[in-house]
């Protein structure tokens, strides 16, 4: 087991690692598939020895090789989340076909939180890309318990009722705050989340998301990070809440229906 978690932490940094490239090259607007990847303040180009996840960073002590300007502290995380990322999902779930599609689906989320951070937006492209992997991966496992469409077992249509509704839910948010505390982004990547945790696990998906989005809001505004009135992208906090959700939720379920019912 040593060995495959060991494989599944350096795909995971090297997925980190084109994560990395992936939203960099969103942002400008470059190709993600063609052309060579380059230092953003002196154009250099990168040599194999820069671009190794994490180590390139230590070696280098998070400087340009050429330009001797920093590098973001953030190319690092990113690579160490997504390797931490594929560990705990095939450690947390016994069935191999939902830990890959977990691992895909949850890899784009990583990139769409980490874009949303930098930049306050949402990736449509991402958004599709996770909408097409759940449909089909909830549409396959339909297939294969042979409960397609049956009510209310399928997990299309679970998976469905619970994007609709979170959608809706969020929805009503960015309506009543005018877009103020919630972005349509958000709104989308909840129909996603609530394909992904299915009903009624989406009602808790979405009480960790406020509920760790508040705590950290409130130690940035205490640390003196941010004021009260800054805006803080909610998009990681629904995918925190999701992947919770996704790996621990029922264990979740089970120790709160213990407690209220002492
Ligand atoms: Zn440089």
């Amino acid at each position: 087991m040593f060995w495959l978690y060991l494989f599944l932490f350096i795909l995971g940094l090297q997925l980190g690692s084109f994560i990395n490239a992936f939203n960099y090259r969103l942002q400008t607007g470059e190709s993600v598939w063609r052309g060579r990847s380059h230092c953003p303040h002196c154009q250099h180009v990168l040599s194999w020895r820069d671009l190794i996840p994490v180590l390139g960073f230590l070696f280098l002590k998070g400087r340009c090789r050429y330009c001797h300007r920093p590098i973001s502290k953030r190319y690092p995380l990113v690579e160490m989340a997504a390797g931490f990322l594929l560990v705990i999902i095939w450690v947390f779930t016994a069935s191999i076909s939902w830990a890959i599609f977990y691992s895909i689906v949850f890899l784009a989320l990583l990139a769409i939180a980490d874009y949303d951070l930098q930049h306050y937006l949402i990736s449509d492209k991402v958004l599709l890309f996770c909408l097409i992997i759940a449909l089909a991966f909830l549409t396959f496992t339909g297939i294969q318990q042979g409960n397609l469409f049956n009510w209310p077992n399928s997990p299309l249509w679970l998976g469905l009722l619970a994007g609709a509704l979170a959608s809706i839910f969020l929805g009503l948010i960015h309506c009543l705050t005018r877009g103020q505390g919630m972005g349509f982004g958000d709104v989308k990547l909840a129909f996603i989340l609530g394909l992904i945790v299915g009903w009624p696990a989406v009602i808790l998906a979405l009480f960790l998301s406020f509920f760790i989005g508040a705590i950290i809001g409130l130690g940035l505004v205490i640390l003196k990070k941010k004021k009260m009135k800054d805006a803080l992208p909610f998009g990681p906090f629904l995918v925190i809440g999701a992947l919770i959700t996704a790996l621990w939720g029922s264990q979740i379920i089970n120790w709160y229906l213990f407690l209220i019912s002492k």
